[in-house]
């Protein structure tokens, strides 16, 4: 369903512009259809431009991406609006995917008008059945959204995107400001959803507990690079590289110093001023992606 490969992004930075700064370097991976693919990292490390690259939100500097195997890199802008409605893009702030000035009906009817899946004298019909597929009561769809909660607000997000009958969906830390709770529950109905509707999802978060019940693959970043990348078992109960190894026991292995920003990535490994394992060439040379077993991808000089 989505193949990535070597995709990058390099942006101008410096007096005059004149230094390249990679915000997303040559990452790869795959998602098959209807499956959930976790993409981690602490904040900052190029998760959500991965997102907005993929839906050409921002221009890549290099690399493919191919949805249902239509490589969108090289499709106009003509073509690529055509084929927008099947990948959409759920955003942290519901608050800030929804307009305050239109009632939660006429928030929903929008896609539906404006892309003319479904003929007028059926749209209420239409926004009905969505709201209860998302778990609303009939009667918000006469409220704004400043008379919901952050989650039911979510699920009008939702409701307005599965107007549009997506194929993909990029989850983009769509939970992170919400309550537990209320989490859970968004979770469940993301679940629940991908189910019914066979989605295939990028689910991009710093919450490894979230993503390890959502994904069946993991994809571990950092600086701009993928780690580790594999089934979510395998991550999980086998992590090989010492960032994921960190970030999977934060109570034991604590990590020094700060993420460097893009603007300074290290030389050789970009992980080795904070590895608690590193060796004499970690600061060298660049490890390449190594399979560790099947599907389950290492960039360490360890493996
Ligand atoms: Fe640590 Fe070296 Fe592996 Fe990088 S390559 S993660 S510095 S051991």
């Amino acid at each position: 369903m989505l193949e990535v490969e070597g995709l990058t992004k390099q942006f101008s930075s410096g007096i005059m512009k004149k230094r390249n700064v990679s915000a997303v370097d040559c990452v790869s991976f795959h998602i098959k259809k209807g499956k959930t693919l976790g993409l981690v990292g602490e904040s900052g490390c190029g998760k959500t431009t991965i997102g907005r690259l993929i839906l050409r939100l921002v221009e890549p500097t290099s690399g493919k991406v191919v949805f249902d195997g239509i490589d969108l890199l090289s499709l106009k802008r003509s073509e690529l609006r055509k084929i927008r409605p099947r990948m959409q893009m759920i955003f942290q702030d519901p608050d800030s995917s929804l307009n305050p000035r239109l009632k939660i009906g006429t928030s929903i009817a929008e896609p539906l008008r404006l892309h003319g899946t479904v003929p007028k004298d059926e749209r209420a019909q239409k926004i009905m059945e969505l709201v209860e597929t998302v778990g609303l009561n009939p009667e918000h769809v006469n409220r704004y959204p400043y008379q919901l909660s952050g989650g039911q607000n979510q699920r009008v997000v939702l409701a307005r995107i599965l107007a549009l009958n997506p194929d993909l969906i990029i989850a983009d830390e769509p939970t992170s400001s919400l309550d537990v709770s209320v989490q859970a529950q968004i979770l469940n109905l993301m679940r629940d959803l991908q189910k019914k509707f066979n989605h295939t999802y990028l689910f991009i978060s710093h919450d490894l507990e979230v993503v390890k019940i959502m994904s069946d693959q993991i994809a571990v970043m950092y600086l701009g690079k993928l780690v580790e990348v594999g089934e979510t078992t395998d991550v999980y109960n086998n992590a090989k590289h010492p960032y994921t190894q960190a970030l999977l026991s934060s109570r034991r292995i604590l990590l020094k110093g700060e993420t460097p920003g893009p603007a300074d990535i290290p030389t050789g490994c970009r992980f080795h001023p904070r590895c608690p394992q590193k060796q004499d060439k970690c600061a060298i040379e660049e490890p390449e992606p190594v399979e560790v077993e099947k599907g389950h991808y290492v960039a360490c000089h360890l493996v």
